[in-house]
Formats: C-alpha cells, sequence, structure tokens
C-alpha cells in the first residue's frame, strides 16, 4: 500500500459505529493510522485545543512533559492540584488510542501522583477518564484527570447504586464470555 493510497483512507476520517451510533474508526483503519503516525506523517489534528497545548503552541501550566505527554493543571480545577494527563499524538479517547500509549498514560498517572501526593499533602487521588460525550468528554482528544481529594472535601463523582440483576448478569456474561 502507497503514503497515497493510506493518506486517502485517513482523509476520509470518522464513521459511525453501526451498533451504538458512537464516532469510531473501522477495524484495520487504527492499525493504518498508528503505522502513519509512527512515520511521523500524522501528527495532530487540526483544531483540537490539546494537540495546540501539547506540542506548546498554547500555553499551559505543565507540570511534566517528555516526548510522548504533558501533563497540565485543569482551567477548570475540581480540586486543588486537578491535572490532565495528555499525550501529544491525537486520539480522540479510549476507544482509538494505541495500547502502549494507555498503558504509558497510566505508569505516568502512577509517578504523578506519587509526587503530587507528598506535594499538595492530599488525601487520596480519583483518576477520571471520559469516554464521550454522554460520558462527560468534552475535549475530545484523550486525556486522564488526575484529581487530588482532600478528606471532606466537596468533589462530587459518585452515582445512585442500582442492583445487578439476574437477567442483566447472564445476559452480560453472555456477550463478552
Ligand atoms: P473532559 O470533560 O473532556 O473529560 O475534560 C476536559 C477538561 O479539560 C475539563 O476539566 C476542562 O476544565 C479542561 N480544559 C478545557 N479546556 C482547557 C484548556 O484550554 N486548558 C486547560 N488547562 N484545561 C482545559
Ligand atoms: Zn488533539
Amino acid at each position: 500500500m502507497t503514503d497515497f493510497d493510506l493518506l486517502f483512507f485517513l482523509k476520509m476520517g470518522y464513521t459511525t459505529n453501526r451498533n451504538n451510533n458512537r464516532p469510531s474508526i473501522p477495524d484495520g483503519w487504527t492499525v493504518i493510522i498508528n503505522n502513519l503516525r509512527k512515520r511521523g506523517i500524522v501528527m495532530k489534528e487540526k483544531d483540537c485545543i490539546f494537540c495546540k497545548i501539547a506540542a506548546g503552541e498554547i500555553p499551559s501550566a505543565t507540570l511534566y512533559e517528555d516526548d510522548e505527554f504533558r501533563v497540565i493543571l485543569d482551567l477548570g480545577p475540581a480540586s486543588k492540584g486537578h491535572a490532565l494527563i495528555i499525550p501529544k499524538e491525537h486520539y480522540r479517547n479510549l476507544y482509538d488510542i494505541d495500547e502502549k500509549t494507555a498503558a504509558d498514560a497510566m505508569i505516568l498517572a502512577k509517578k504523578m501522583v506519587l509526587k503530587m501526593t507528598d506535594a499538595l499533602g492530599c488525601d487520596g487521588y480519583n483518576i477520571v477518564q471520559n469516554n464521550e460525550e454522554c460520558a462527560g468528554q468534552t475535549v475530545f482528544h484523550f486525556h486522564m484527570h488526575m484529581i487530588p481529594r482532600y478528606k471532606g472535601d466537596k468533589v462530587g463523582l459518585g452515582w445512585h447504586t442500582g442492583e445487578l440483576t439476574d437477567e442483566d448478569k447472564k445476559e452480560i456474561l453472555d456477550k463478552i464470555r
């Protein structure tokens, strides 16, 4: 396959997933696109604010930076020290990030949480990562929230607990296993 063919595939952009209407890259394209990224052909998505922040084109309060990631303070913090891990390459979210970058992001989260806990004197941490609008994603460039927690703080990340019914349990186990 030539570069021209690869770019043609790329230009066709996102399509809609048949099952749940979420935007997704069709099977096989992720591999093609990740190959292009590795070859330096695709790095950024035009008009993506986090691509520009990660590249340093827009200034940010940067806590850490390496070849793969930039870690910045969130502009609308849930608590003091709320930070975001942002890969320098553009991935919409967990559905299309490559496995190595996802794994490296979690390894970096562990390092940052240890360091930040010491620095901030917080009592715990939430790692939050939203995927698609219905799940609260507002910036469509993969990122992980690191939210320091302080005893008695008013950060609200909870949900009302339901009940795992026998029907749901059977249905889900049958579908997944
Ligand atoms: P999401 O809702 O997509 O999971 O999270 C997006 C986060 O990015 C929000 O917490 C929001 O405050 C933060 N954010 C949005 N735009 C900017 C920006 O330009 N700079 C910084 N530092 N944070 C931003
Ligand atoms: Zn981006």
